[in-house]
């Protein structure tokens, strides 16, 4: 039982944005992090990094997902580490285990094909884990129960690193300029885990033309109108985002759509590429954000202010040589040219 083991700390409940009466106005906006017992480390240097370089100013609350229980100790030293005030909440296993109309013999060969493939990303190649925490992150995360209150949130996962002090609060930015997706990270996509999502993308958005938007961004993801996918997509391991898009109609069936096709098991799709494709497709471009300012790092790759300016500003860290922006395997190019008009 968690209580006989956690004596040093009293859980506290969260504070709800309203009962904080002093500090900047807050949005209605959670951090969130989906973590395994055994990512404590990683954990702690992340929640610790945007605490030391944002939120320690604000207050934000955290929600920490898993799809197995957090252990006491897992608890007590993020309640400690985001001054109590964080929630820990289970996914239920319909949100996280594949489904019983996934044939498990057609899940197994695509393992196989994909490692025979040698597609290396992430050791995910065999694992049926990685394939239920891809499908929770498109299509289940905001449905959690401790999700429901909140409409903007901020994805942080165990190790990434934030480079530069976050002056601006992004959720007040995205709110008031009418923002609903906001990225960092733009990469091409390995093109043996999503073979056939373009082609059930296409069929998608001729059944449903009344969710594609006026003025998207499918000049972003295809260099032919739609024809092929050139695999660009925003790297979801951080995203800051307004939920209210993934609880409506065209996110709802879009993900329908794909999830009966059963690509998160016969295939690999991620959840980075799903989510990319819909907001491209029923946002309008000046709806989704890049955001500069915020040095970031996920694994080798990071995003370092290339303005000087900026990363002044910021007292960043990170070295602007070696910003993932301009690198050969990055979409930020192609992003930059589809913005600026053409
Ligand atoms: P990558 O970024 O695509 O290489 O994937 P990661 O291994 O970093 O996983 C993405 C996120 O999902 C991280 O926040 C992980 O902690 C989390 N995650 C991955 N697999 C599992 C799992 O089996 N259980 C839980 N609870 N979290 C997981
Ligand atoms: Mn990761």
């Amino acid at each position: 039982d968690d209580e006989s083991t956690s004596s040093s700390y009293t859980p506290r409940p969260n504070p709800s944005p309203e009962s904080q009466s002093s500090g900047p106005r807050l949005a209605n906006a959670t951090f969130v992090m989906l973590a395994r017992n055994s990512d404590l480390d990683g954990a702690m240097r992340a929640i610790r990094a945007i605490e030391d370089r944002f939120n320690t100013r604000h207050g934000y609350p955290y929600v920490f997902l898993n799809d197995v229980e957090f252990s006491s100790e897992f608890k007590r030293r993020m309640s400690v580490l985001t001054g109590f005030n964080a929630a820990f909440g289970v996914i239920p296993s319909d949100h996280w285990n594949q489904p019983d109309w996934i044939d498990e013999n057609k899940a197994t060969e695509a393992r196989k094909s994909l490692v025979a493939a040698k597609v290396k990303y992430g050791g995910a190649a065999d694992s049926v884990s990685y394939r239920n925490m891809c499908r929770f992150n498109s299509g289940f995360f905001f449905k959690h129960p401790l999700m429901q209150k909140y409409r903007w949130y901020w994805r942080i996962e165990p190790n990434v690193q934030f480079h530069c002090n976050i002056l601006n609060d992004p959720f007040l930015f995205m709110e008031e300029n009418n923002k609903v997706y906001g990225f960092t990270i733009t990469v091409y996509e390995i093109a043996a885990s999503i073979r056939s999502l373009w082609g059930h993308v296409t069929d998608f958005i001729s059944q449903h033309p009344e969710h594609i938007a006026e003025d998207n961004s499918m000049g972003f993801l295809s260099g032919n109108r739609g024809k092929t996918y050139n695999t660009c997509h925003f790297w979801s391991n951080f995203e800051i985002a307004d939920m209210d898009f993934w609880r409506g109609p065209a996110y709802t069936d879009f993900f329908e759509h794909l999830d009966k096709i059963g690509g998160f098991y016969y295939e690999r799709w991620g959840d980075a590429p799903i989510h990319s494709i819909a907001v491209s497709l029923f946002l309008r471009k000046d709806q989704i954000h890049f955001f500069e300012e915020i040095g970031y790092q996920h694994d080798d790759w990071s995003h370092c202010p290339l303005s000087e300016d900026i990363w002044v500003k910021g007292r960043c860290s990170c070295d602007q040589k070696h910003s993932f922006d301009y690198d050969g395997s990055s979409c930020k190019r192609r992003w930059d040219r589809f913005m600026n008009g053409s």
